[in-house]
């Protein structure tokens, strides 16, 4: 089956066709990161507007690529939730329409569950059961996954995400918007002995994380300091290690604890260099496997929604009339496939 995925939950369009027997056939993703960045942070209606503009063009654009018809598609899959409600209905409202109009199945993928999904898109995917550590933009979730639909969450950020973490902490850096990648690049050279940063929670028992006071560690640092680009780059530096420390104490405590050899790791953070070569060292001391998604599909891609939509439908799950978006939407209410 040749499914259409649809991504607009934030603020990237992202279109993939993905096929049950061929796999990955194209994706093409157009970014709004210099819309908002004059905001310095996501506008909603402006998102809203702009997946507008840009939806049916990438998706033409996505089947001409591949020189497919649109009556090669068998099915819709799009992102239903967690995200803006406006950039949600957009993309739900677009595919629900196209679904109809071209009398196929849709079926609504939840954002998180595509995050999660998306090493499976790798040559050597991994196998269930396996606990997965999710760090994107708005989530920081540990999660002991048996199946597709089967999620137990082990642990979660009781205050930042770990990737509105990395953003904010640049922004007061002076990087620009989303930060993240520009912290992790400045970060490389600074000098990791110069400041020691908490590692939130690490000493005491439980899966939970918290972020936000690294934040203000970094602020008074730098505070106290002229602020040089070696200032900088040394509390970049001290605030990556921390965070990075942090998530794999917790990994390793979560891979313990459920008796678990596998650590499936995804989410725009997922990117960050530093951590995979930590969590890669720290999964061989564990005699454990880590499978990460390629870097393009850390961050949102229309991929991974192609993906698990693919899994659901197969499974026979799709929509009924209604166009289905919701802003909050707990992974643990979703079933199996
Ligand atoms: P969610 O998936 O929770 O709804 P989102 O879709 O906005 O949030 P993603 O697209 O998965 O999040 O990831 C974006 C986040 O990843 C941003 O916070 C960004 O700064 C962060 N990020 C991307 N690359 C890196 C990196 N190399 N190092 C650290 N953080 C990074
Ligand atoms: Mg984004
Ligand atoms: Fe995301």
């Amino acid at each position: 089956m040749l499914v259409l995925g649809v991504e607009t939950s934030c603020d990237e369009t992202a279109v993939a066709l993905y096929d049950s027997h061929r796999g990955l056939l194209g994706h093409r993703l157009y970014s709004q990161v210099d819309v908002h960045a004059e905001y310095g942070g996501v506008v909603p209606e402006i998102a809203s507007r702009d997946h507008l503009r840009k939806l049916l063009p990438l998706i033409r654009e996505v089947l001409d690529a591949e020189g497919l018809k649109r009556t090669a598609i068998g099915g819709i899959a799009y992102t239903a939730g967690p995200g803006l409600i406006g950039a949600l209905l957009v993309g739900a409202a677009v595919a629900r329409s196209l679904a109809w109009a071209w009398n196929i199945p849709s079926v609504a993928v939840h954002h998180m569950e595509g995050h999660l999904l998306a090493p499976l898109l790798e040559p050597e995917p991994p196998e269930f059961p396996f606990v997965a550590l999710l760090v994107s933009g708005g989530h920081t979730l540990l999660v002991d996954v048996r199946g597709i639909g089967s999620y137990h969450v082990l642990g979660e950020s009781l205050d930042d995400a770990a990737g509105e973490a990395f953003d904010k902490t640049a922004k007061l850096l002076g990087l620009g918007y989303p930060g993240g990648p520009a912290l992790a690049r400045l970060a490389e050279g600074g000098d990791a002995g110069r400041f020691h940063f908490p590692r939130p929670m690490t000493d005491r028992p439980g899966l939970d994380f918290s972020f936000s006071g690294l934040k203000t560690h970094a602020l008074n640092a730098l505070a106290a300091l002229e602020g040089t680009p070696q200032d900088k780059a040394d509390i970049a530096c001290a605030f990556q290690e921390a965070v990075v420390d942090t998530l794999v104490s917790k990994c390793r405590r979560a891979l313990r604890e459920t008796g678990l050899g596998r650590l499936v790791v995804a989410g725009g953070v997922s990117a960050n260099r530093t951590m995979r070569k930590k969590l890669q060292a720290m999964a061989e001391s564990e005699r454990c496997r880590v499978y990460f998604p390629r870097p393009e599909f850390c961050t949102d891609n229309g991929a991974m929604i192609a993906f698990a939509g693919c899994r659901r439908l197969l499974a026979g799950q799709c929509e009924t009339s209604a166009i289905e978006a919701r802003a909050r939407w707990p992974m643990e209410t979703l079933t199996g496939a």
